[in-house]
């Protein structure tokens, strides 16, 4: 088995993974203070974690998961900064080479109602500062729109200020949230222009805790060519093989789809059988402050159930590469990188193994 330490080491790409459920408690709880809400009981470091983390007897449900993600922290674009260096800084130091940040602006934005365009390059330039410091890891971003709270025509001014920005690194479009109240159907219009303009990737939530109808919708209403979690994938033939022969990528998140309840235990999650079932798998964190973990542990949990070996988690690094993003010519580049660090890594866990 794969020692914890052995997955920390190990460089790793990480296409699912949430800002907003990526920051640290203590910088939150910093900011609370500063704000002095004490509602959220800030002068008590265990008892503000509870306000935005997932401890281990919470009850497994998405929307109490999705309580989690709370927005009346920030005070200035400052503090929005803060959130996103030290978000490119826990994960460089994770060993994650490269890093396809998702984030809403929204969420920043909404309380102080800052400008939605000035959040987003606040959160671009501060990660792309972190990115000059960790020089190992290569950042990239998604505008995060979110079915249930914000409207058409808020996703379509999002969609204008994506298009407008002129800063290199904002590649993808995602649709979060509550996927049971605001089926993908009534995004048909909006989904069609942005795979128009042909200058985005598309990833849709789906199929994390509704059934397989949610990640056919997403793939022919919505064009998908990648879906964070499909775990409904699982329970339709019919599905998983049009998933393996369109190639669609599913963004899988192991922690995150236990907390939600999305899967009623690690031992039972699709993850293997989409693995070796020729899914283009990928495995993420999701939003690891508010799941207290790291996408080291998410591997630990997959080496230890799924009995996944060094090589196995090689080419699910190697299915994030492709799943990516990027232009042809960057993606190869990033594969040469990762298989250049890959090599290092098994060379430095051999030398441990001999000495
Ligand atoms: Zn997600």
């Amino acid at each position: 088995m794969i020692p914890t330490k052995h997955t920390q080491q190990m460089p790793k790409i990480e296409l699912h993974r949430h800002l907003e459920g990526a920051m640290r408690t203590e910088t939150l709880r910093r900011f609370a203070a500063k704000k002095k809400l004490t509602a959220y009981h800030y002068q008590n470091p265990a008892q503000f974690r509870k306000h935005v983390e997932i401890g281990k007897n919470d009850k497994k449900d998405l929307l109490f998961f999705l309580s989690k993600f709370i927005n009346v922290w920030y005070s200035s674009l400052e503090d929005v900064a803060q959130v996103a260096y030290e978000s490119v800084e826990d994960a460089a130091k994770d060993n994650v080479l490269y890093y396809e940040m998702r984030f809403n602006p929204e969420h920043y934005a909404f309380v102080n109602n800052f400008k939605r365009d000035v959040v987003a390059r606040t959160v671009i330039e501060s990660a792309r500062k972190a990115q000059k410091k960790y020089k190992n890891i290569d950042v990239k971003f998604l505008f995060t729109l979110n079915r249930g709270k914000q409207t058409i025509r808020d996703m379509e001014y999002m969609f204008d200020i994506a298009k407008s920005f002129n800063i290199d690194g904002l590649i993808g479009i995602d649709l979060a949230g509550d996927e049971t109240n605001f089926p993908a159907k009534q995004f048909k219009q909006f989904f069609k222009k942005v795979k128009d303009a042909g200058l985005f990737g598309i990833t849709i939530h789906a199929g994390e805790c509704v059934g397989p109808f949610s990640v056919w919708d997403a793939i022919h209403y919505l064009h998908a060519d990648r879906i964070g979690h499909g775990v409904a994938v699982s329970k339709d033939k019919k599905l998983f093989d049009y998933v393996v022969e369109h190639d669609i990528t599913l963004e899988q998140c192991l922690t995150s789809n236990l907390q939600t309840g999305a899967v009623a235990d690690i031992e039972t999650h699709p993850f293997p059988k989409f693995y070796h079932g020729g899914v283009n798998a990928t495995l993420n964190t999701d939003d690891p402050s508010i799941e207290r973990i790291t996408l080291s542990d998410d591997y630990a949990i997959a080496a230890k159930t799924f009995k996944f070996s060094i090589e196995d988690f090689k080419q699910i690094n190697l299915n994030a590469i492709k799943a990516s993003f990027l232009g042809f010519t960057d993606k190869e580049k990033l594969k040469e990188r990762y298989l250049s660090a890959f090599a290092q890594f098994e060379k430095s866990i051999a030398k441990k193994r001999r000495a």
